[in-house]
C-alpha cells in the first residue's frame, strides 16, 4: 500500500477495522478513507448537561448516568401488571446505602434485558416521575457503557448520529469515523479558493471536516442539527459549486464553437402569423425576441423556455424552426410520447401552410420501408421539419444539414440524450438547442439541472383562459362527481377519466381500469366511452385520440398517456383517479389538459382513501393554486427533488449535505463564485475540482 495516500486506502487498513466491519461500512458504500470522512452525521445529540443522581427532579426531562444496582422482574400486585425493573445508583457509589437511586421501568421486556447486569453503567434518558416517593423512568432509552466510564460520559459534549446498518452501531460507527477524522482530515485537499473561505468565513476543509465530526462543547447545537455551522455552509457550497464549475464548463465547451448566423425571416414570418388564428402574447413575444436574438448571433443558442401547462410553447418552437428552416437548414423536434409527436405534426403543418416546408415524422412505429425513405429524405433535404421520439437517437440516424434541435418536454429526457442529439449535427458548426418545459420545474431546481442553459419563462397564458373549478372528492361522493360530469357532457362538452395504471398488478388495492370501465360506461350509458391506453397499438390509439378530438367520443378513459401536451379544447372535465398517488406538478399537468378553450372547465380529483394529513393538505393545494411553479415549489418541499429529477437519468450528481430549496441561497452563491472562478480553476488545474461534465452527463 506505499505510495497510495491514506485517504484512498481501503477501511482495513485501519486499526480497529477487520474483514467483517469493512464489509458492514462496504454496505453503506464506505470502501475508502475518504468515504469515512465524508460519512456526514445524520444528526447531532446534545449530551452536554448528563444530570447525576443527585440532581433529579420530578418533571424533567433529562439523560442521566448510572450504575445498575438491581435488575429484576417485578410485579404490582394492586393493578396486576408485570414489568421488568433496573435501580441505578451513582456510578462511583460504593455504599449499598448511598442517597440517590433511579428506578427504570417497562412494562414489556427491554430489547437489552439481557446486558442490564447489575454492575454495568448506563445512560438512560426520559421523563423523571415521582412514583410512591422515589425517581423512576418509564421506558427510557438506554445506552449501554460499560464497566468504566468512557470519554465522552467524562466530558460530556454534542454527539454526531450516523445512521446505522444492521449490525453496524452508532457506537462503533462514531468510534471508527471520528478516529479516522482525528488522523486523517488534516491530509483532505482543500478544493475552495482561499478568498472564498475568507470571504465567507469559512474554515479549511480539514477543520470543517473535523468539527462536523467532532464538534466542541460550546457549538451552537442548533446550528448543527440544521447544517448551519460554517463547516456545513462550506461543504454544501462546495458540492454546489464543484457541479456549477462543472456546468459551466460544459457550457464554455458548447459556446466556444461557432455557431450558425440564421438570417431573420421575413416573408415566412409574415405567412406564420397569417396562418395562426390567434396573436402572440407578449410573453410569447418576449420570448421570441429572445429566441431571435440568439440564432442571429454566432453563439450556438443553448436555451431553456419554461411555461406554465397551455401558455402556448409549441407556437413558439414553430417560430423558431422557421428561422431555421427559412435559412436552409433542417429542424429536429423531439417529443416523449408519438401522440404528442402527431399532434405537434398536424399543428406544424397547418402554421406553416403555403411555404413549402415538409414535415415528417419518425417513429419506433414506423414500418421499415417508410423508414428508409425518411432517413433517405433527411440525409439529402433541406429544408426540413423531422418530429420524432427516442426514435431519433438512433445511430443509424443521419442529417444533412441540422441547424436546430428542439425539445419538448426536457423533463422526460435526460441529460445525456439532450447531448446526443446535439452531436448528431455538424461538428464545426454546432446547431442550436431549444429546449421546452412544460413541468414548470421550481426556479432553485431549474438552476441545477440546467445551469448550462440560458432560461426563458412564458409567464403569462394566452387570453380569455378561465382558472379551472379544482374539487377533491372522496370514494363515496362518486354520485355527486358523476352528476357534475354528466352536467357537462349534456352541454355537449367532453371529459377525460385518467387512472394511474391499467392492471390491478401492483400490490396496493386500487382500482384498475377493467374493474371500473363497465360501471363507468354504465353511468355515462348515453355518450360514446373509450378507453385509452399506452400498450394499445399505435394506429387504435391515434384513431382513438381523432375521435375524441373531432367530438366522435364523449369521455376518454385513459392512463397518463395524455399527460403531456395532448390539446383538445372541447375536453372541459378532468378527472383524476386516485389522485392520492400522484405529484402535484403531474395533477397539475393532468389538469391542464382541460382549461384550453373559452368554456369553464372543471378538474375533479378522486382521492381513494383521504388517509394522511399530507395526502389531503397536498390534494387541497391543488383547489386552492393554478400556478404550476408554486405547486412545483410545494411538490419540491414536500417530496424532494425525484419527482423532476427522476434521479439517476436526470444526470444530477448526489448531494451528501446539500438539500433544496432550504440550501438555496448558497446554490446561487455557488453559481456566481463558480462564474468567477470556473476559469481560473480551470486552468490551474486544481486537483479538488474534480466533477467534469462528463461525470454530470453519465
Ligand atoms: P404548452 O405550453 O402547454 O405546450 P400549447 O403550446 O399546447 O401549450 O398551447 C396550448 C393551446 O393554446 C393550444 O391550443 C394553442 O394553439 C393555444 N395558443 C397558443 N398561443 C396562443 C395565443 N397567443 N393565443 C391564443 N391561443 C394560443
Ligand atoms: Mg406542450
Amino acid at each position: 500500500m506505499t505510495g497510495t495516500p491514506d485517504l484512498e486506502k481501503p477501511l482495513r487498513y485501519l486499526k480497529g477495522v477487520g474483514e467483517k466491519l469493512s464489509l458492514l461500512f462496504a454496505k453503506k458504500d464506505i470502501l475508502k478513507v475518504r468515504d469515512l470522512l465524508y460519512y456526514f452525521p445524520r444528526t447531532y445529540e446534545d449530551r452536554r448537561k448528563i444530570s447525576t443522581l443527585d440532581e433529579l427532579q420530578a418533571g424533567m426531562t433529562t439523560s442521566v448516568v448510572g450504575r445498575i444496582r438491581r435488575s429484576h422482574p417485578v410485579f404490582f400486585s394492586k393493578s396486576k401488571r408485570r414489568a421488568f425493573e433496573v435501580v441505578l445508583e451513582a456510578p462511583d457509589s460504593s455504599n449499598f446505602l448511598s442517597a440517590q437511586t433511579l428506578s427504570l421501568t417497562w412494562f414489556h421486556s427491554p430489547y437489552l434485558k439481557n446486558k442490564l447486569e447489575v454492575g454495568t453503567l448506563v445512560m438512560a434518558m426520559g421523563e423523571v416521575q415521582n412514583f410512591r416517593g422515589k425517581f423512576q423512568m418509564v421506558h427510557p432509552d438506554v445506552e449501554l457503557i460499560g464497566k468504566t466510564l468512557t470519554d465522552e460520559f467524562k466530558t460530556p459534549g454534542i454527539l454526531p448520529v450516523y445512521s446505522e446498518t444492521e449490525g453496524l452501531f452508532q457506537k462503533t460507527i462514531r468510534k471508527i469515523v471520528t478516529g479516522a477524522v482525528k488522523t486523517f482530515a488534516a491530509q483532505v485537499q482543500e478544493t475552495l479558493p482561499d478568498p472564498i473561505l475568507e470571504k465567507y468565513k469559512w474554515p479549511k476543509i480539514g477543520p470543517a471536516l473535523y468539527s462536523i465530526h467532532s464538534p466542541k462543547p460550546d457549538s451552537d447545537f442548533e446550528a448543527l442539527v440544521e447544517n448551519k455551522t460554517p463547516a456545513h455552509q462550506r461543504l454544501i457550497f462546495e458540492e454546489f459549486f464543484k457541479l456549477s464549475v462543472a456546468l459551466a464548463a460544459r457550457r464554455d465547451q458548447t459556446i466556444q464553437k461557432k455557431g450558425i448566423e440564421f438570417k431573420k425571416p421575413e416573408h415566412s414570418w409574415e405567412q406564420l402569423k397569417k396562418n395562426l388564428p390567434f396573436k402572440f402574447t407578449n410573453a410569447q413575444k418576449k420570448v421570441l425576441h429572445e429566441i431571435l436574438d440568439d440564432m442571429t448571433s454566432s453563439k450556438p443558442m443553448q436555451r431553456l423556455v419554461q411555461g406554465d401547462v397551455g401558455c402556448g410553447k409549441t407556437v413558439v418552437a414553430a417560430a423558431a424552426a422557421l428561422i431555421a428552416m427559412d435559412s436552409g437548414y433542417q429542424v429536429a423536434m423531439m417529443a416523449p410520447t408519438e401522440l404528442l409527436i402527431d399532434q405537434h405534426f398536424k399543428n406544424f403543418e397547418k402554421w406553416f401552410a403555403g411555404m413549402s416546408i415538409r414535415c415528417v415524422k419518425l417513429t419506433g412505429s414506423l414500418p421499415a420501408a417508410e423508414k428508409k425513405k425518411i432517413l433517405k429524405e433527411m440525409a439529402s433535404e433541406s429544408p426540413l421539419m423531422v418530429f420524432g421520439t427516442h426514435a431519433l437517437f438512433e445511430k443509424d440516424v443521419e442529417f444533412q444539414k441540422l441547424g436546430l434541435v428542439i425539445i419538448d418536454e426536457q423533463h422526460r429526457f435526460g441529460v445525456r440524450q439532450r447531448a446526443d442529439l446535439v452531436e448528431k449535427g455538424s461538428k464545426i458548426s454546432p446547431p442550436d438547442l431549444l429546449v421546452m418545459t412544460a413541468t414548470p420545474i421550481p426556479r432553485t431546481l431549474a438552476l441545477t439541472v440546467y445551469g448550462d442553459l440560458d432560461i426563458s419563462v412564458i409567464d403569462e397564458l394566452p387570453p380569455g383562459r378561465k382558472p379551472i373549478v379544482t374539487k377533491v372528492f372522496i370514494d363515496k361522493q362518486r354520485t355527486t362527481l358523476e352528476k357534475s360530469i354528466l352536467e357537462q357532457l349534456k352541454l355537449d362538452r367532453q371529459a377525460y377519466i385518467v387512472f394511474p395504471l391499467i392492471e390491478e398488478s401492483e400490490k396496493l388495492p386500487l382500482k384498475s381500469i377493467e374493474v371500473m370501465m363497465p360501471q363507468i360506461e354504465k353511468a355515462y350509458s348515453e355518450f360514446k366511452v373509450a378507453l385509452l391506453h399506452g400498450k394499445m397499438k399505435y394506429e387504435d390509439r391515434q384513431k382513438i385520440l381523432d375521435d375524441f378530438k373531432a367530438n366522435k367520443i364523449q369521455v376518454l378513459v385513459s392512463t397518463t398517456v395524455v399527460e403531456v401536451g395532448v390539446d383538445i379544447p372541447n375536453a372541459t372535465v378532468m378527472v383524476i383517479e386516485n389522485a392520492e398517488r400522484f405529484g402535484l406538478s403531474q395533477l397539475h399537468q393532468l389538469r391542464g389538459r382541460v382549461g384550453r378553450g373559452a368554456e369553464q372547465s372543471f378538474c375533479f380529483l378522486m382521492a381513494s382513501h383521504m388517509g394522511t394529513p399530507e395526502i389531503v393538505q397536498r390534494l387541497r393545494t391543488m383547489e386552492k393554486t393554478q400556478d404550476g411553479f408554486k405547486l412545483a415549489e410545494v411538490d419540491l418541499e414536500m417530496r424532494g427533488p425525484g419527482e423532476f429529477l427522476g434521479t439517476r437519468q436526470s444526470g444530477m450528481p448526489a448531494f451528501e449535505l446539500a438539500r433544496l430549496p432550504r440550501d438555496l441561497h448558497l446554490l446561487q452563491l455557488a453559481r456566481e463564485e463558480a462564474a468567477n472562478w470556473g476559469r481560473q480553476l480551470k486552468t490551474s488545474s486544481s486537483p479538488g475540482v474534480s466533477v467534469t461534465a462528463h461525470e454530470i452527463a453519465p
